[in-house]
């Protein structure tokens, strides 16, 4: 982790991180980021979020305005229509039951509609600087399995396999390293082995092609996964 912490140092950060630090960690904004942020480009993420939050920055003024406004807004994040709908819902929840205001327990953040683990962990950690999460999305569950800390099939097995394996001072910033490793470098496909500060320490479990530097992808010999 400390080698990671240097080696993504001048890299891209993941869009909610940029959002989160642009708007003093805003519960709110990154709330709303994240639930943007689900299978979309994080360039696509970063553009929509900046044109909602033009449009409303509370959950006041965003519940007041309509589906199909969000809806435009948002374009093109994937799966627009629903994530218009849960951010909608959501504002209207905030309102309605919790003062307006985003609440800071687990227990809380996944009663709003479309918030589950991965969003309410970001939440916490980002928003409400827990020290007492892990946030798993699909880098940190692909890298942690490819590095052998957990052997699991679902990022919800990922999350709690983490907690018993890993030290805890690591926990707020597992996020944040390995997605943004996992957009630079251990890519889903074609992960680049050869540019990695961390592969000698690496069994690259389940990995059986790489990109070499020149661009081209290598299969790998069996000698090769360790
Ligand atoms: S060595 Fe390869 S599989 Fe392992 S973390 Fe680095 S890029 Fe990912």
């Amino acid at each position: 982790m400390r080698t990671l912490a240097q080696a993504i140092t001048g890299l891209e950060m993941p869009a909610v991180e940029k959002i989160s630090e642009a708007q003093a960690e805003d519960p709110f904004q990154i709330l709303i980021a994240t639930l943007l942020s689900a299978r979309t480009q994080d360039a696509t993420t970063h553009a929509a979020s900046t044109r909602l939050f033009k449009a409303a920055r509370t959950p006041r003024t965003m519940a007041r305005l309509t589906v199909k406004e969000i809806e435009r807004l948002i374009y093109p994040v994937s799966f627009y229509r629903n994530k218009a709908r849960f951010v909608k819902d959501c504002c209207e929840m905030l309102v309605a039951e919790f003062g307006g205001r985003v609440p800071s327990t687990m227990e809380e953040l996944v009663t709003l509609p479309g918030v589950g683990r991965k969003t309410a962990n970001l939440v916490l950690i980002l928003g409400f600087k827990s020290l007492r999460n892990i946030c798993v999305d699909t880098h940190v569950h692909r890298i942690s399995n490819r590095m052998g800390w957990v052997e699991t099939d679902l990022p919800e097995e990922t999350e709690q396999a983490l907690y018993e394996n890993t030290a805890r001072r690591w926990w707020p910033y597992i996020n944040l390293y390995l997605v943004t490793w996992g957009q630079n470098v251990c890519r889903p496909v074609y992960p680049r082995c050869g540019d990695c500060v961390i592969a000698a320490d690496c069994p690259r479990i389940g990995v059986s092609r790489e990109r070499t530097a020149s661009g081209a992808s290598k299969t790998l010999s069996r000698g090769s996964l360790r």
